[in-house]
């Protein structure tokens, strides 16, 4: 006995991160099975000569590959998803389905990192021209368009300097020029930024951050809109992309608490940022969702909430006394990755080429964990003691 099932698309966010993915639950259990897969069998030869069954290879698709494909597209709002084995092959394999020798792609200046590298190796290598573009750029980013630009890549905010970008915007000249918008939507984890909504092509999340949500497993998505699905689908195929069931399995869980991590990170992040703002050693808080900082506008038209990650530009002191900041905290970890239930403290110096980033103080990203903020606030403030008598 089934009961009749609710129209997703009609649903509000809320509900789609508990509602879908679920058809592929069976015995009446809430939740798919994990399938650990290769072979598949065929009754008979001819089902294996048509190839006319649900299921055909392991890497062509499980129970629980479609559950949390389905999930994550709903969530996107976009037409359909495939899993990668982390965030960064999501971004080559996003890319490389897209662009070919002679073709040009305008990058963001404040990509993740490993993305640059993969722009100025791989695939100069393989003849393909990036340039970088300022994220404030807006509408400017027309002038930039070439013949040849095939792909306009967007991260917002940028996931250090916390740039918002004027997607919108970006989107209406890249279409105009022919070009495809992709999006880096890992800050707004598909659930606090409609990526689609606003004209995106495909939608890029380093799910290891707020899908998984527990440090615990690397995941990538690539959500795509109908036009872009089949090339993108073949050329995921063709690399030979899949993602390991355990882990698929843990980010269609974490997908089931999205939204109420998301909101306590929010109100821990607003929490802490504020307080942060108001301290003697603090030059700036680099927070969308704070009032008045920068970005705050642009988020607040575009963004359902915020997430749990900021930057803080401190005011100018020596390298030891930073290091005795770090070095003080007890809740705060020191590390790479978010989205996390725990809170992160590390240091940081872009890589910029189109714009510049050279504060007079050190520039520091948190990860606002969903601990007690006066605990976080307390360890903050053991850390300034530190850094003032480093002074
Ligand atoms: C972490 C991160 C990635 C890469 O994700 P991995 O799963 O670590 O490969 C991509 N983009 C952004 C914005 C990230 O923070």
């Amino acid at each position: 006995m089934s009961k009749a099932k609710p129209d997703l698309s009609a649903l509000s966010p809320e509900t789609r991160l508990v509602a879908a993915g679920r058809d592929y639950a069976e015995h009446g259990f809430v939740n798919p099975a994990v399938y650990h897969g290769s072979t598949v069998l065929f009754p008979d030869t001819a089902a294996l000569s048509s190839r006319q069954q649900t299921y055909v290879y392991g890497r062509r698709g499980t129970p629980t590959s479609r559950a949390v494909e389905e999930a994550v597209a709903l969530v996107e709002g976009g037409h359909n998803a495939k899993m990668l084995p982390s965030g960064m092959a999501a971004i080559t394999t996003a890319l490389l389905a897209f662009l070919k020798a002679g073709d040009h792609l305008l990058m963001v200046d404040t990509v993740y990192q490993p993305a640059r590298h993969l722009c100025d190796g791989l695939l100069k290598g393989l003849g393909i021209e990036t340039s970088y573009y300022d994220p404030l750029i807006g509408k400017g980013i027309a002038g930039l368009i070439r013949p040849n630009t095939r792909v306009v890549y967007a991260e917002s905010p940028g996931s250090q300097t916390m740039e918002v970008q004027d997607i919108p915007a970006i989107a209406e000249a890249a279409h105009k020029a022919g070009a495809l918008l992709f999006v880096d939507n890992t800050w707004g984890a598909g659930h606090y930024f409609k990526a689609f909504e606003h004209g995106a092509d495909i939608s890029i999340q380093a799910a290891t951050k707020y899908l998984v949500g527990h440090s615990d497993a690397m995941m990538g998505t690539v959500t795509c809109s109908k036009e872009t699905w089949e090339p993108f689908r073949h050329a995921y195929e063709e690399m030979g992309q899949f993602a390991g069931p355990d882990d698929m399995y843990l980010t269609l869980r974490g997908i089931r608490t999205l939204d109420v991590r998301l909101e306590r990170h929010m109100k821990n992040a607003l929490n802490v940022a504020e307080w942060l703002r108001g301290r003697a050693e603090v030059e700036t808080v680099l927070y969308p969702a704070l009032s008045n900082a920068p970005g705050h506008e642009l988020w607040k038209r575009d963004f359902r909430g915020a997430c749990g990650l900021f930057s803080v530009v401190l005011k100018p002191c020596s390298d030891k006394a930073t290091a005795a900041f770090l070095d003080q905290l007890q809740l705060f970890g020191m590390g790479y990755s978010w989205g996390g239930f725990e809170s992160l403290a590390v240091p940081f110096k872009p890589q910029r080429t189109a714009t510049r980033w050279q504060p007079e103080g050190y520039s520091l990203r948190f990860h606002i964990g969903l601990e007690d903020p006066d605990d976080l606030k307390a360890d903050l403030a053991e850390g300034f003691k530190a850094l003032n008598s480093a002074s």
